[in-house]
């Protein structure tokens, strides 16, 4: 993760809460928990901020438009990961 959306997802407001969590099931607007829900997670989990920028953001690397997934040669990026360059570019988005 580069260091910029690091720093971006410790700010209070992270914009990626504004979808739900495919990995702890959070919902929306609520924060990441560990499995057993016991603890909340001041950072949210990768897979929740990918999804955030798969959402709100076109991708200027592979050029695909908001809500479809980052591909390289054709195949998807594992795990719905998307390239830097639309991390960068859903942060503008936010700002
Ligand atoms: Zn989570
Ligand atoms: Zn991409």
């Amino acid at each position: 993760m580069p260091d910029g959306i690091r720093r971006y997802l410790r700010a209070k407001k992270a914009p990626a809460l504004g979808v739900g969590c495919p990995h702890c099931g959070a919902h929306a607007h609520r924060p990441c928990t560990t499995p057993s829900k016991r603890h909340v997670l001041v950072v949210p989990h990768a897979v929740r901020v990918s999804a955030w920028v798969r959402l709100v953001a076109c991708c200027p690397a592979c050029q695909v438009t908001p809500g479809v997934e980052c591909h390289s040669d054709g195949r998807a990026l594992p795990d719905g990961a998307v390239h830097a360059r639309r991390e960068a570019e859903a942060l503008e988005v936010a700002a």
